[in-house]
């Protein structure tokens, strides 16, 4: 059904019937295992399509089955997410790491060569170096800063580039904000695609999506989701969602049946709650986030402020920035003087802000990169994509930002003070 509202407008009501619920305003959790089917013709019939054994006919309305293959609450929300990305179908997953593990398994097969950018998110490195090198499949990871020349010759010299079947990104890059050219992507596996063997292209966009950006209109064939993120937006569950185009996601949702980790109905009821206020959320998150920005970038305490908002624009990350995305987001980093010390007795300081991974929630979070989410990555490749010591990641929430701001001065001049009094000891001594 095409509509000419905006998604936001959609979020309340697309793709839920109250006749069919007792007239419920909201969609009631269907926490039921089975459905019952009305002929055993009409149980055969939603089996061959749920099987991929025929394709759907026309006009043809299938009814649900079993909640491991679909469930109203599933349904309903995976119809709205559709809306934001403009994707032909969607599959909602019980965790962000199940949506990305299934897609790398169903497009990846051993002897395949997956091409990454660095860093990604700690689970998914941890699945691609771990899982996926014990079963044969081969990666090689590059860096934002790499122009498209540079990886294809990466590629080449690696022996592999015949080999490569999927290219994943993470952009923008947890913690630094570093971004990746999507289009150049696109390129890069056309370029090493042939006719029988399409390189795909899939891209984690959990930190500035779906509202500020969709890699589908940049030719990513899937987009990923930690729902668990901005799309919950309340710290209250885990999920993960993929949208692409049928043919790709009748791929992705088949292998979901049968891993089985898809989202409970419990779990999609409450995304349905999210995302009404979704737009709402991530817009109050942003406009705090560049006050917040505004307030850092000239803080003697700050050495360093990482925020898409700031960019240099001579830069080729203000050129791919502007393309590929409608605002700067809501995460910060910025390196605090005084090391590993200035940067915790900061975050010990902080009183509205809590301390805790995760991102994207109402609430605001902040955490140490170094010691907690990049924790694993080698101290080469920490420092060079500028994880310090001194190094502090911001998740801004819809607090107001006057209050958010208070927070982190007070917290920043403790600090400081925390620091000239080290300084004052040692001249003594
Ligand atoms: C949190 C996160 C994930 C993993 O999602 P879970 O819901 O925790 O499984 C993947 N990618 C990014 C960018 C994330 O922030």
């Amino acid at each position: 059904m095409k509509s000419n509202m905006r998604p936001e407008s959609l979020m309340m009501t697309h793709g839920y019937k109250p006749e069919l619920s007792e007239g419920a305003v909201k969609p009631p959790i269907f926490q039921t295992s089975t459905f019952v089917f009305k002929t055993a013709e009409e149980g055969k019939a939603f089996f061959e399509v749920a099987y991929g054994l025929r394709e759907k006919a026309k006009n043809e309305e299938l009814g649900l089955i079993y909640s491991r293959i679909n469930n109203p609450n599933l349904e309903i929300l995976e119809d709205r997410l559709c809306l934001w990305d403009k994707a032909d179908k969607c599959a909602v997953f019980e965790s962000g790491m199940s949506a990305i593990s299934t897609v790398l398994l169903e497009f990846l097969k051993p002897g395949d060569v997956l091409l990454y950018s660095l860093p990604t998110y700690g689970g998914t490195d941890h699945f691609i170096n771990h899982f996926l090198k014990d079963i044969g499949i081969h990666s090689i990871g590059f860096r934002p800063d790499q122009t498209k020349e540079e990886v294809i010759e990466l590629l080449i010299e690696s022996g592999y580039s015949d080999k490569l079947a999927m290219i994943y990104i993470e952009t923008p890059a947890n913690p630094t904000n570093e971004l990746i050219d999507i289009a150049m992507c696109r390129e890069i596996a056309d370029r090493f695609g042939t006719q029988d063997k399409k390189v795909y292209l899939a891209c984690d966009n959990t930190y500035m999506g779906p509202i500020w950006s969709s890699p589908l209109d940049h030719g990513s064939d899937l987009v990923i989701y930690s729902a668990t993120k901005y799309i919950g937006g309340h710290s209250d569950l885990i999920a993960g969602a993929v949208l692409g185009n049928e043919e790709v996601m009748q791929r992705v949702r088949v292998l979901r049946t049968f891993l089985g980790n898809m989202a409970s109905p419990h779990t999609c009821w409450l995304l349905l709650r999210s995302l009404e206020t979704l737009k709402v959320r991530m817009e109050q998150q942003a406009r705090n986030a560049q006050k917040i920005a505004q307030f850092l970038e000239n803080h003697p305490m700050v050495s360093k402020l990482h925020y898409l908002g700031c960019l240099d624009r001579d830069s080729r990350s203000y050129e791919i920035y502007k393309r590929q995305y409608s605002a700067p987001g809501a995460m910060i980093a910025f390196e605090i003087k005084g090391g590993e010390a200035g940067a915790f007795s900061f975050l010990n300081k902080l009183n509205l802000i809590k301390l805790a991974v995760s991102l994207g929630s109402t609430e605001s979070l902040v955490q140490h990169p170094a010691t907690m989410t990049h924790t694993g990555l080698c101290p080469e490749l920490k420092q060079k994509i500028g994880i310090t010591e001194g190094l502090v990641r911001l998740s801004v929430g819809v607090e107001h930002f006057e209050d958010l701001i208070n927070d982190i001065s007070m917290a920043l001049e403790a600090s400081q003070q925390e620091r000239q009094t080290k300084c004052f000891a040692v001249e003594l001594n």
